[in-house]
């Protein structure tokens, strides 16, 4: 008997794909493997392209998240890929699967907060495909954007020495999801909304991505989407390098800290591990983090240096003082967390 795909996880299961693929057509410039696929179409520039898929109950509880969120946020999603190859969006087409019994003035949130977030990032939603799904919402955004061929950031691209920068501040929407799961009771109303928010309304990071690679800045970049341990590994392992990470220097809200302290816990994890923060991770030759440094002040934003790439495999996390290969590697979808 086959074995179920569970035994395979997330990565695994991708990794069936990329290895059918490979009579590679010759405008594939990356295929599987990368934030978006780079295409070559001629000339200076080169097409992004990148898609994903949000499910009812398996991305969003109907309640904890309001259809203009759900909007924002499967924009907002596909567009910090494009921000982590350095990348301008340009347009969306967009391919629902609808429950008939949904009310109008739902989707017409969903289209105010996707098309909202379009505009407030210069692209436009350019066409789709719509049916009825009987058994939930299936929202699918497919985004094309373009860089300068020179510029684009690849995972791929990390050097040994290399800083590892990151935007903060990290798992804050993993500690708006503890809220939304019931926790957080006695919580400030102002570190609520500010969890609720990081959650629900993620900002892409396009003006640093492309700041970044304009200024040839990063070797390799990635946005935080599954957790920082997993995203840093997947640039370890397209680059076949390691890296230490140092949980001291997380770049942790307020907020966060005091609902981790309110709960007993501890939110490093939830930056560790947490995902859906879509910040920027970027790998930053040592001469240049200063600069780096300062292009993110310059748009108002604060970066964090967690460590750097090195010889070995994977990612290490030094910890209280411990160094050790952490055992939860963060989101998978057919892993114990994403089986539902
Ligand atoms: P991200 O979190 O940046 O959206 P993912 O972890 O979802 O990236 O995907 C990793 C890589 O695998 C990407 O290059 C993506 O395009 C590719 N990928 C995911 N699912 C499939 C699939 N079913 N077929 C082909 N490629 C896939
Ligand atoms: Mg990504």
């Amino acid at each position: 008997m086959s074995p179920p795909l569970s035994s395979l996880g997330e990565f695994g299961l991708v990794a069936l794909f990329e290895r059918a693929a490979q009579a590679r057509h010759p405008a594939t410039r990356v295929g599987i493997g990368d934030d978006c696929a780079v295409l070559d179409l001629g000339g200076l520039e080169r097409v992004l392209l990148t898609t994903d898929l949000l499910l009812e109950r398996v991305h969003f509880e109907a309640a904890w998240l309001s259809a203009e969120d759900l909007g924002h946020k499967s924009m907002a999603v596909n567009l910090s890929d494009v921000a982590a190859m350095g990348g301008e969006a340009v347009a969306a087409l967009l391919a629902l699967g609808l429950p008939p019994g949904l009310e109008v003035a739902w989707v017409e949130g969903l289209r105010d907060g996707l098309v909202g977030c379009a505009r407030a990032y210069g692209l436009e939603l350019v066409g789709g495909d719509t049916v009825s799904a009987p058994g939930g919402a299936v929202v699918c955004l497919t985004v094309l954007g373009r860089a300068p061929a020179d510029e684009v950031v690849l995972r791929s691209g990390g050097q040994p020495g290399d800083r590892v920068l990151a935007t903060g501040p990290l798992g804050d929407s993993a500690a708006g999801l503890h809220l939304l799961r019931g926790g957080g009771a006695g919580l400030a109303p102002e570190d609520r909304a500010a969890l609720l928010l990081a959650h629900r309304r993620p900002e892409p990071q396009l003006a640093l991505g492309r700041e970044l690679a304009r200024r040839r800045l990063a070797h390799a970049m990635i946005d935080v989407s599954d957790g920082l341990v997993q995203d840093l590994g997947h640039i370890c392992e397209r680059s076949g390098l390691g890296a230490e990470l140092d949980a001291d220097g997380l770049p942790l809200s307020a907020a966060a800290r005091r609902l981790a302290a309110l709960e007993g816990l501890d939110a490093r994890d939830w930056a560790l591990s947490g995902g859906e923060d879509y910040r920027l991770l970027f790998c930053v030759p040592g001469g240049l983090a200063a600069e780096a440094e300062r292009v993110c002040r310059g748009l108002g934003l604060e970066a964090a240096e967690l460590g750097r790439l090195g010889a070995g495999r994977g990612v290490r996390v030094r910890r209280d003082g411990q160094v050790s290969a952490p055992a939860d590697q963060g989101f998978d979808h057919f892993g114990p967390r994403g089986a539902r």
